[in-house]
């Protein structure tokens, strides 16, 4: 007796055998599936595995981004996005000439194409005037005409809207012969989570994720359909036998590096303040009729004067997707980074935009010695969350961004098994080059900051951001650690800093308590950069008309 998805899927595919790929690579010598010997040029050590055939799922790659979802590998299918997941659902599951999808209009429109290239019917049941759900409408068609699959989009593509939970189970409920996806690519900019919690009692629901947004990976391909192990089963019989190519491995489990975690979670709170500012600013535009409220990267609006907007986009070179075709006058722009959005307003004569136009500056390193992402924030202190493993370290980190008033992200995940050296002097190096980014010509800024001794211990500093690297140290500590952070770490740490950032620093401390002498070191560079990086007009303070 067949199980229960063996039941719902093709007859073909559910009695087929599996495709037997080439497995993994062993120690063995492999002359068995006519690969090449060797590797291709250019000869370069990281890639000594191209000229073998990757696994179909890779086993590592299958583990992190279970990890990063929160469920088991075998829960997963990893393919070219969730386009492909998308794909190979309906070719599992839906007979050409016989079985139909269900879809909610206006949504993504890859359901259908999947649908309309495997033969299969789409059913629609639209969403109501104010882009909710007919749930009613769904449940109805599913009891009339049995769908094989519900494609459901949430937050939905291009509207915005979510799903509530008690909606999806009760379309769960409706048929158990009736696979349920809810196609989850927006769910990170969502204050509702990912509904995978209920996969667990309702083994009908599948969810699909994908890297290409949030996670900046569109160009990558990388999406993952999470079902019950029965539908993975069918769904791996399928898929191609080797739709991860190694180098779409390397560059995913890059940018997924632990380090990253945190940046991504910043540039998650950077996107979601600015849907707010768009969403807020766009109804002053006076193309926009209505905009349209969005969990997702972007917002729906109604233009009015739709000749007068194109013109206008032209004009400043900006592309936003035109839905005239299906939905006239209704467009949808997607949330860039603060200073697109600033263009974005200026192209939709928003007058008096809140501009935003706040310094920020990203930095990734990863060697055999550390993993560091940094995200820092030179106008908004708002956000600080520090984590090298080295609480005093941390604490000192801290210090800079309080003092700098700064927002500083940043994530090491060092050797420390040997000792703090090279993740206090990578965190340095790694920190100045994003505040270097940050402070991007160094147009307006103070350039120099100065700060006068502190409390019993004398901490004098002096920097100039002039674009060049310098650094003077005079102090001696009477300990040689704090903790587990060693006091020469001190003078390196800032030495490192000058170098990646471009600045002269010069430090003069004096004190009896090393502690106290390294945090009024970190302190007072806190102190001296916070006028050195404050902006004041649109001059490069510098005779010379550049600071580099
Ligand atoms: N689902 C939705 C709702 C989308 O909007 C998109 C892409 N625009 C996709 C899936 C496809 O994403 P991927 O890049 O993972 O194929």
């Amino acid at each position: 007796m067949a199980n229960w998805a063996d039941s719902i899927a093709r007859r073909a595919i559910s009695e087929m055998k599996v495709y037997s790929a080439r497995g993994a690579t062993t120690s063995a010598l492999h002359l068995d599936a006519n690969e090449s010997p060797w590797t291709p040029p250019p000869s370069d050590a990281s890639v000594t595995d191209y000229n073998r055939y990757p696994e179909q799922q890779p086993p590592a790659l299958g583990e992190r981004l279970a990890g990063l979802y929160g469920v088991a590998a075998k829960n997963i299918m990893m393919g070219r996005g969730s386009d492909e997941a998308i794909d190979t659902l309906v070719r599992t599951f839906c007979e050409a000439g016989v079985d139909s999808i269900l879809t909610c209009p206006p949504t993504f429109g890859y359901f259908q194409t999947a649908a309309d290239v495997q033969g299969v019917k789409t059913l629609e049941v639209p969403l109501n005037g104010i882009f909710g759900w007919d749930i009613d409408g769904i449940l109805e068609t599913i009891h009339s005409k049995a769908p094989k699959i519900v494609f459901l989009c949430s937050p939905n593509n291009p509207t915005g809207g979510s799903l509530t939970q008690e909606q999806v189970v009760g379309i769960c409920e409706s048929s158990k012969y009736t696979l349920v996806v809810v196609d989850e690519a927006y769910v990170e900019f969502s204050s509702f989570g990912s509904l995978n919690t209920l996969r667990l009692q309702y083994r009908n629901l599948v969810i699909l994720r994908t890297l290409s947004k949030a996670y900046a990976l569109a160009g990558v391909r990388m999406g993952v359909c999470i079902a019950d192990t029965d539908v993975i089963r069918l769904l791996l019989k399928v898929l191609p036998p080797y739709p991860v190519a190694r180098p779409i491995e390397k560059a995913v489990m890059k940018a997924l590096a632990p380090a990253t975690m945190s940046v991504h979670a910043r540039r998650i709170a950077i996107w979601r303040s600015e849907r707010t500012r768009l969403f807020g600013a766009l109804h002053n535009s006076p193309f926009v009729e209505r905009v349209y409220p969005s969990d997702a990267n972007f917002l729906l609006m109604k233009i009015s004067n739709i000749d007068g907007l194109l013109s206008r986009l032209a004009q400043f070179n900006v592309k936003i997707r035109d839905f005239g075709s299906k939905l006239p006058g209704l467009f949808r722009l997607s949330v860039g980074t603060p200073d697109e959005n600033d263009i974005a307003l200026a192209a939709f004569k928003v007058a008096h935009a809140p501009t935003s136009g706040e310094r920020t500056g990203e930095f990734f390193r990863t060697t055999n010695e550390t993993d560091i992402a940094v995200h820092v924030n030179i106008d908004n202190p708002e956000t600080t969350q520090i984590d090298t493993g080295i609480g005093f370290f941390d604490h000192m980190l801290e210090q800079i961004s309080k003092h700098g008033g700064m927002g500083l992200s940043l994530t090491c995940k060092g050797d420390l098994e040997i000792d703090g050296h090279h993740t206090i002097e990578d965190t340095a190096l790694a920190f100045g080059s994003a505040l270097k980014r940050a402070l991007g010509d160094r147009t307006g800024i103070g350039r120099y900051g100065f700060v006068m001794p502190m409390d019993e211990t004398q901490a004098k500093i002096a920097i100039d951001l002039s674009g060049r690297p310098s650094f003077t140290f005079k102090g001696e500590f009477p300990t040689d650690h704090v903790g587990e952070f060693a006091a020469e770490m001190c003078p390196h740490f800032f030495q490192s800093l000058s170098q990646t950032l471009g600045a002269s620093i010069q430090i003069d401390v004096e004190g009896e308590n090393t502690h106290h002498m390294i945090e009024a070191c970190f302190k007072g560079v806190g102190r001296a950069l916070r006028p050195a990086l404050a902006r004041d007009g649109e001059d490069i303070p510098s005779t010379k008309g550049v600071l580099s």
